[in-house]
């Protein structure tokens, strides 16, 4: 009969020890339960019988009690033990020092076993012999549990939040982050890392971390990799040196080639399957040698200490640093999504060597030269792509210090293209080059005429008219998105509100990027322009992506509840090209679905297509939106879309974008 023979048949048993260290164990004492939890009576108890039944895959974490008279004075544990039935429970026992001479101790002790339906989760938690954190991609712990105070002596509110990045070894600290980053990109491998941690007495801990985001993370509203550490004997320091002896380049504590090697090969593996870029640098010091030989080599050791320091402090910490030779390194810029993306992180590390490195006073400015090769252009494979990136950095020592060559010359040539425009950009801004075209939006309906979608120009004198494809990407990775968002903002706004209440009142969609939302004052800002033309806020329509969107940051969705808040209307834009969850849009109340044209172009000959745009609609309805089809090229698409009950349309079928003046006169011919 399994009922009866439950935890709760089971007595408390109360003991009390004589300890001679290190081995001799008197019972003097064991109350009659006993004989409920083991089967055998007080006499014949001893504590090896207990000690036996102590489950295997805890054994190892239940210390001896001789050897925890000596640290502690009192404690509470817990471990699972196959009981008189052989039924494996839980069983916590607390255990106090009552007496204390030379050479014996009297122990007294408390074994209750652990009712399941109390809340044994909670129990293990805390006794666990490991230490738990759910910690986020920045190392905020947001969860802590385990043995903190045994191990490190810190309360577990001592371990929250940022407080424990901090009491990581700052020669760790990197490295633990870039390896909670990569745990992020593959849910559900486990990675290992070994780091410091200062306890309470100001002493570190070698702690063994392994670290793994669970695969539903999200779904049960949990957001955060679990890392489990462990804390290492003191002999591992020695082991542990040698290893890092063996990976690491003993100077500035960088992963030496062979370790650069394999982590690069790791994550092209990962970036293969995103199908993202990468950069591969390998960056030379011009005469590094006659720097060894004027300031002598210590001064010249901490100058390479201070090269590593402000790459590693420079870059991104998913990028990989390393060093390769006294006087090379070499970086992996990883998960690039443009070319433009690779120009502005190679400016970045150029700018590392524009300020002196001050040693001792001395004042030494270092020259460099940069070899570039890019994943998976130039190639697949870690060796392939790191000497192609030398042979770059051998052509661009024929350009003399301060050059940057890249293996393939039509990326050299495209990325010098990005440069121009780069440079150029800023200046046409201020030249006010940058103005908006005009996509009429029309209501699918009635076929009329309601509203239009600013869309950024750059008028240039030397280059002509450019879309944005040439510009936006740029401007996003260097920032002048903000400006250029602003600007187009202020003259749409002005624009429009020119050609409003002349017998016709149209709405205005306008494109916002990711990076705007890093501005607190935002929402102040289109507030004020939309005031100073007198726009009425419900016809003024943010347009912003799936991924905007869903930004993890808490700050971007404050700013759009708070644009929300002023009356704007909201649109999705490229609607089913990103990942996006219809809960979370639902909080701030969309407005408007923009489907996006790749499925709309798609209609025409693919009935899968069809079928997604069909759902777009309906799901759009259901939440009460709007739905608009973005790309209607022709009749036949304009007509399927009004059988599917599209709300509205915008496409060259209707209209293409144009400059203000050509709105002016299109909308006069349809008044
Ligand atoms: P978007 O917001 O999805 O804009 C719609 C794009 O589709 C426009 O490209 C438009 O010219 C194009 N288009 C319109 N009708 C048709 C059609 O029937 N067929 C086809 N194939 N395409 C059509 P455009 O003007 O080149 O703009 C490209 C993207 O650049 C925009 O995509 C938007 O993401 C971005 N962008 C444009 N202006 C701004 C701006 O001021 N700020 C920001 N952040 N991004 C902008
Ligand atoms: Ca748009
Ligand atoms: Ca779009």
């Amino acid at each position: 009969m399994r009922a009866s023979r439950g935890p709760q048949s089971f007595q408390p048993v109360f003991y009390l020890l004589e300890i001679k260290p290190p081995e001799k164990i008197n019972t003097l004492y064991v109350s009659p339960g006993i004989e409920s939890l083991l089967g055998c009576s007080p006499e014949d108890f001893k504590i090896e019988v207990l000690i036996e039944r102590i489950d295997k895959r805890d054994r190892q974490n239940v210390a001896p009690l001789t050897q925890l008279v000596t640290e502690e004075k009192e404690l509470e544990r817990a471990y699972r033990l196959r009981n008189k039935e052989g039924d494996v429970v839980l069983l916590k026992e607390y255990i106090a020092v009552v007496e204390r001479s030379d050479e014996t101790f009297k122990v007294a002790g408390l074994l209750t076993v652990v009712n399941e339906r109390e809340d044994i989760k909670d129990f293990i938690l805390q006794n666990i012999p490991d230490l738990i954190v759910l910690i986020d991609r920045r190392g905020f712990v947001k969860f802590s549990a385990g043995s903190f105070k045994r191990v490190l002596g810190l309360s577990t509110k001592e371990v929250k939040g940022k407080l424990f990045m901090s009491r990581v070894h700052p020669s760790e600290r990197e490295g633990l982050l870039r390896m909670i980053n990569k745990v992020y990109q593959t849910p559900g491998q486990e990675a290992i890392y070994v780091f410091r941690v200062l306890d309470k007495s100001c002493n570190y801990s070698w702690m063994e971390g392994t670290i793994i985001l669970p695969k539903a993370h999200e779904s049960e509203g949990i957001k955060g990799a679990v890392m489990r550490m462990r804390k290492l004997p003191d002999q591992n320091d020695l082991e542990w040196a040698i290893s890092k002896a063996v990976n690491y380049d003993p100077l500035t504590g960088l992963p030496n080639r062979y370790l650069f090697t394999e982590n690069l090969a790791e994550y092209l593996n990962l970036l293969k399957r995103k199908g993202e870029m990468a950069a591969i640098l390998v960056i030379n010091i011009y005469r590094f040698r006659e720097v060894n030989a004027t300031f002598g080599m210590r001064i010249g050791d901490e100058i390479l200490k201070k090269v590593a320091s402000r790459l590693l402090k420079t870059l991104r910490t998913s990028d990989l640093v390393g060093r390769f030779m006294a006087d090379e390194f070499c970086i992996a810029l990883l998960g690039i999504k443009t070319l433009t993306g690779i120009n502005v992180a190679v400016e970045k590390v150029k700018n590392v060597f524009r300020e002196p490195f001050v040693v001792d006073g001395n004042q030494v400015f270092l020259d460099i030269n940069i070899g570039v090769s890019t994943f998976p252009i130039d190639g697949e494979e870690v060796g392939e792509l790191i000497r192609k990136a030398e042979a770059a950095l051998a052509k661009s020592r024929e350009g003399g210090p301060g050059t940057v060559s890249y293996f393939s010359e039509s990326i050299e040539e495209e990325i010098r293209g990005i440069t121009t425009i780069r440079n150029a950009l800023g200046e046409a801004l201020e030249k006010r080059e940058i103005v908006p075209y005009y996509q009429p939006v029309f209501s699918l309906r009635e076929g009329k005429l309601i509203g239009v979608e600013a869309l950024a120009r750059w008028e240039s004198p030397d280059l002509g008219t450019l879309d944005p494809a040439r510009f936006i990407s740029v401007a996003e990775d260097t920032g002048l998105i903000v400006d250029i968002g602003y600007c187009i903002l202020n003259q749409a706004v002005r624009d429009i509100s020119t050609i409003n209440g002349q017998g016709i009142k149209l709405s205005l969609g306008v494109n916002f990027s990711a990076r705007q939302f890093n501005d607190d004052s935002l929402p102040y800002k289109v507030r004020e322009i939309l005031e100073a033309y007198r726009f009425p806020p419900e016809r003024f329509i943010m347009e912003i992506t799936e991924s905007t969107a869903m930004r993890e940051p808490e700050k971007t969705r404050e700013i759009l509840l708070r644009m929300r808040g002023m009356g704007l209307k909201l649109a999705i834009d490229d609607f089913g090209t990103g990942y996006s969850s219809m809960n979370y849009l639902m909080e701030f109340e969309v407005d408007k679905i923009k489907i996006d044209k790749s499925f709309v172009l798609n209609m025409k000959n693919n009935q899968k297509a069809e079928r997604v745009v069909s759902t777009i609609i309906n799901l759009t309805k259901s939440i009460g939106a709007r739905s608009l089809a973005e790309g209607v090229e022709n009749r036949e698409i304009f007509e399927k879309l009004v059988k599917l009950g599209c709300d509205e349309g915008q496409g060259f079928y209707f209209a293409k974008p144009m400059s203000f003046d050509k709105l002016r006169e299109y909308v006069s011919e349809r008044l």
